[in-house]
C-alpha cells in the first residue's frame, strides 16, 4: 500500500507539504510528489489536500493465474 497523488487534481497548494511530519512531499514540475522511502503511510496529508487529490492506493500484486 502507498499514498498517491492524483496529478489531474493536484493544484500544488502545498498544504500537504506543510502537514507531512516526514517531509516526504515536494513539488516537482507543479505537482506534489511523495517520496515513498520517507512516507510513513500515516495519511495525515489526505484530509489536508483542498482538492482531495491524495489517497491510498493498494499495490497490485502479480497473480499466479488462480
Ligand atoms: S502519509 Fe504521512 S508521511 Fe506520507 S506523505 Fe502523507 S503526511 Fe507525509
Amino acid at each position: 500500500m502507498r499514498i498517491v497523488i492524483d496529478k489531474e487534481l493536484c493544484c500544488a497548494s502545498g498544504e500537504c507539504i506543510k502537514i507531512c511530519p516526514e517531509k516526504a512531499i515536494t513539488i516537482v514540475d507543479g505537482i506534489a510528489v511523495i517520496d515513498d522511502a520517507k512516507c510513513d503511510l500515516g495519511g495525515i496529508c489526505i484530509p489536508a489536500c483542498p482538492n482531495e487529490a491524495i489517497g491510498y492506493e493498494e499495490e497490485e500484486f502479480g497473480g499466479c493465474g488462480f
